[in-house]
């Protein structure tokens, strides 16, 4: 099998495809890898194994058309994760995520279709239903993104979509719950609280700490996203739900305890602009459909994390001395 793999230097990308480059999931033993990234200030090559017969990097950009019209065709499958993905950055300026993640996921749609290459997998994301105050979100729920990072997976869960029912494009797209894990750039919550912590620095906790995230290893997600991949249905959606479900206060409890610190180290700041207060999955549909339960505990991936943190200094230092 060969896989086309956008945004495969990023957190969840490498994370799949180290996992492809292993025989990880099922279907995946000597599967050929190409990563398609542009190397932003999210994607790292340190992410990716160097060397490996089985994997083919390319530096470049998903609205890059001629160079996708080149690139795409041969492959049996694009798992599309390249994406902007920082909430807080997409506040400040959203233009760049229009243009990737609408503009990118368009032209990639569009050259799938010609090239007559599927399934494409449209890696979204739980943020586009919004907020929900209780009780959870099936697939069949409205979509009602509040961020314009989760406006713009939203628009190019649409585009991805008109392109199955128009051309006929074998389009499959997954809504994953906040994911944690090794590698997450230290712009995201958990790394962020982590390396501060670990580097004797104060956290910063938004509002009252009370917005509930369901959160999900990086692994199980994507074994989630490999099993859509090979047995998911042409023009589903699924979500991919971790059943993990806390507050940034419970989440920052459990880090200070980890990090061995205490709540000296946080500090309440302002709320984000539009904050949703509450994110919660119906996640039996994959469950039903593919057979797919999380395996990872939220407590134990957690102490993994952050061990591997505090093993892997030489990873993020240059991230901190890299941020705005
Ligand atoms: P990330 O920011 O760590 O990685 C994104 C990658 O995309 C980077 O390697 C970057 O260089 C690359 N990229 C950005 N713009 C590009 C472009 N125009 N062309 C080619 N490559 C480009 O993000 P992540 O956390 O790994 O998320 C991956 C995907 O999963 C995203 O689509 C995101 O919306 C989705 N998702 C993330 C989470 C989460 O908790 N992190 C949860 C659900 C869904």
């Amino acid at each position: 099998m060969k896989i086309l793999v956008t945004g495969g230097a990023g957190f969840i990308g490498a994370h799949y495809t180290r996992g492809l480059l292993a025989g990880a999931y099922p279907d995946s033993d000597h599967a050929e890898v190409t990563v398609l990234d542009k190397l932003t200030y999210a994607g790292n090559l340190a992410n990716l194994p160097t060397g490996h017969p089985r994997l083919r990097f390319v530096h470049g950009d998903v609205t890059d058309r001629a160079l996708l019209q080149r690139l795409v065709p041969g492959h049996d499958a694009v798992v599309h994760f390249a994406a902007e993905s920082h909430v807080d950055r997409s506040i400040t300026g959203a233009t760049q995520f229009v243009c990737t993640n609408v503009v990118g996921t368009q032209c990639l749609a569009d050259v799938c279709a010609a090239a007559n290459v599927a399934p494409l997998v449209y890696v979204s994301t739980d943020e586009v239903y919004g907020s929900i105050a209780e009780g959870t979100w099936d697939e069949s729920c409205p979509l009602a993104p509040n961020s314009p990072y989760a406006a713009s997976k939203a628009a190019g869960e649409l585009m991805a979509r008109s392109y199955w029912r128009t051309h006929g494009l074998d389009v499959r797209i997954t809504r994953c719950s906040n994911n944690y894990g090794p590698y997450q750039h230290i712009e995201k919550l958990i790394p962020h609280f982590v390396t501060n912590l670990l580097s004797g620095r104060p956290v910063p906790l938004y509002g009252d700490g009370g917005n509930v995230r369901e959160w999900m290893h990086v692994s199980d997600h994507c074994r989630a996203v490999h099993l859509v991949t090979v047995k998911g249905k042409a023009g589903s959606v699924y979500n991919i739900g971790g059943d993990t479900s806390l507050s940034n206060k419970e989440v920052t409890e459990r880090l200070l305890r980890l990090c061995g610190a205490d709540w000296s180290q946080v500090r309440y700041v302002s709320d984000r602009r539009g904050h949703d207060r509450r994110y919660a999955l119906d996640a039996s549909l994959i469950r039903k459909e593919l057979g797919f339960v999380p395996r990872i505990a939220f407590d134990e991936g957690l102490a993994d994390t952050v061990r591997w943190y505090r093993d892997n200094p030489a990873w993020w230092k240059p991230l901190e001395r890299a941020q705005p």
